[in-house]
């Protein structure tokens, strides 16, 4: 045999660097469902569900498409528990020339790949992952040389690059090239949000289900209602639906949040773009080709051409740029343990109660939802960066350690002073009650801030932007709010330190 192409549960993608000069019949591929990469966190048991059966589909794909697979099905009696254990042990019985993978998502599995030539004795070939735009070279080129580094700058490149909505004379289409400003409506009902698309699982994934429910029923969420694509045909399908339905109301209610539908408007593509069933350039040459064609207006496609092309490009780059020490950033010094009811979703605070509700159920929660509810509060509230990123990564089905770290540890905890975004996205209830209809269903005033019945959003907020104002008494974007906050009456200010103070000793019981 010639090589052993191995591809990891992120890499389902036919068009993968290491398939690229692929012989079908002479080239073995090695996948494997392994203890060590399924337990190392609490993953969501929908996100197992959705990774496993999308690899079991992807390896029938390629077997379809004359390829030999050596497929390690999950088994906890295995001898063979991490990835290294498997490519060994198959490696050692068919001597390959070499081993040939793309590059991993995740600087932990990364490192460890990195030195398999040592330890096996057999050559390793490390592709680039071409299925990104930007490369890690080209995203640490950008950002030699710049203090601070941000998004809208890099995302104006990209937009260049890849000529993405540009006009053949290099202008943005539509005259700007952000459209942020007219995306801050509050939904109210109306539109409807369409039903999210749905695939029913076939014995595969019935398979997979029973599997996890098996051997991983301590682990977050549930399997119950998983109708989430596992092929690349299915995911094309969500695609088209998302365009179709959701597209034109994306931009309008991009940052709206509701008591009652946990996906409004979102594309809910994230789960596919990140184990490789879609591509950013497919998906945002279709947003694109919904506004030529006049089926979904430019603030809806370029907000959300910027969130893959910008933001997901852009923390990519970050990650690989300042990983490993950016994964021990904790620069506001957080220290509190994260609040128990982040797991349980047993808390009055009904804004909360709804995103993890949704979390749990779903294995899904919308951005605004991750950022400025179950994000903001542990901002408010202190948490250390690695409790709160650990969460993040184990309970979304989207999430994988390049996206969800600068996600968390930077633009929500603010832990890399300021690198990622240049303030920190807190916030008090008011902004919760403007954007959503929570406020109205909960057990807490939002307008109140001392009292016992106050939101703890509030005082939370007056309290993190104290006790931090050293930290931000220098930035010119949070200048206004401590001059609000200077201009309150000094027993007005203690009331509401001390109804922090409280809050922050009572976490659990709120
Ligand atoms: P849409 O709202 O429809 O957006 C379209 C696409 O843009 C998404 O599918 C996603 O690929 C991309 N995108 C949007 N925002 C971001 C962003 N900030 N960073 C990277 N890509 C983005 N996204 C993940 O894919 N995995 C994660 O683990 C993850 N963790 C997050 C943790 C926190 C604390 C926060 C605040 C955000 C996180 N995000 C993560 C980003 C974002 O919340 C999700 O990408 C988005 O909610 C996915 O749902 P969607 O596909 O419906 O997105
Ligand atoms: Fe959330 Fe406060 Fe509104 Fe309750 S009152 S839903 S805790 S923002």
């Amino acid at each position: 045999m010639a090589n052993l192409i191995l591809i990891l549960g992120d890499q389902l993608s036919h068009t993968l660097s290491a398939l690229e000069d692929a012989a079908p019949g002479k080239d073995l591929v090695v996948m494997a469902e392994v203890h060590d990469e399924a337990s190392y966190t609490n993953h969501h048991k929908k996100k197992l569900v959705l990774i496993f059966s999308a690899m079991r589909h992807f390896a029938r794909e390629l077997e379809d498409r004359g390829f030999q697979v050596h497929y390690h099905q999950y088994d906890p009696a295995s001898q063979c528990q991490s990835l290294a254990q498997v490519v060994q042990e198959v490696a050692g019985q068919l001597n390959p020339e070499k081993v040939v993978t793309t590059e991993c998502g995740e600087y932990r599995l990364d490192a460890q790949i990195r030195q398999w030539h040592k330890q096996m004795g057999v050559p390793v070939e490390i592709r680039p992952d071409t299925r990104f735009l930007a490369s890690k070279d080209e995203f640490a080129r950008w950002a030699e040389g710049r203090r601070q580094l941000r998004m809208e700058f890099f995302y104006r490149e990209m937009r260049r690059k890849t000529g993405l909505l540009m006009t053949p004379e290099g202008d943005p289409e539509g005259g700007h090239w952000n459209y942020d400003g007219d995306n801050r409506r509050k939904w109210t009902g109306k539109p409807p949000a369409p039903a999210p698309f749905r695939v029913e699982p076939d014995q595969l994934t019935r398979d997979v289900i029973d599997l996890v429910e098996t051997h991983f029923s301590s682990h977050f969420g549930t399997t119950e209602d998983f109708h989430f694509a596992v092929t690349a045909d299915d995911a094309r399908a969500a695609l088209d639906h998302f365009i179709d339905f959701a597209l034109p109301c994306f931009g309008d209610y991009q940052d709206a949040m509701s008591d009652d539908e946990d996906w409004l408007f979102h594309s809910i593509l994230s789960p596919y773009l990140n184990c490789g069933l879609l591509e950013p350039m497919e998906v945002c040459e279709a947003a694109a080709r919904a506004w030529y064609t006049g089926q979904a207006p430019i603030n809806a496609v370029e907000g959300f051409v910027r969130q893959i092309l910008g933001w997901r490009e852009f923390v990519r780059g970050i990650y690989w740029l300042r990983m490993p020490d950016y994964a021990r950033e904790n620069r506001l010094g957080n220290q509190r343990p994260l609040p128990w009811l982040y797991w349980s979703g047993d808390t009055h605070m009904r804004c909360m109660q709804r995103a993890i509700d949704s979390t749990r159920r779903n294995g899904y929660a919308h951005h605004i939802q991750r950022l400025m509810v179950t994000g903001n509060f542990a901002l408010l509230a202190g948490v250390r960066p690695e409790d709160i990123c650990d969460w993040y990564l184990a309970v979304y089905v989207d999430a994988y350690d390049w996206v969800e770290l600068p996600n968390t540890l930077g633009m929500v905890m603010h832990a890399d002073g300021g690198y990622l975004g240049s303030k920190p996205y807190a916030a008090s209830g008011k902004y919760i009650n403007r954007m959503s209809d929570h406020c109205s269903q909960c057990a807490y005033n939002v307008n109140r801030t001392t009292e016992d019945d106050a939101c703890p959003f509030n005082a939370l907020y007056w309290h993190f932007m104290d006790r931090h104002r050293k930290d931000f008494d220098n930035n010119p974007r949070m200048r206004m709010m401590y001059r609000n906050w200077q201009r309150q009456d000094e027993d007005r200010r203690k009331a509401t330190l001390e109804r922090g103070d409280w809050l922050l000793a009572h976490l659990e019981t709120l």
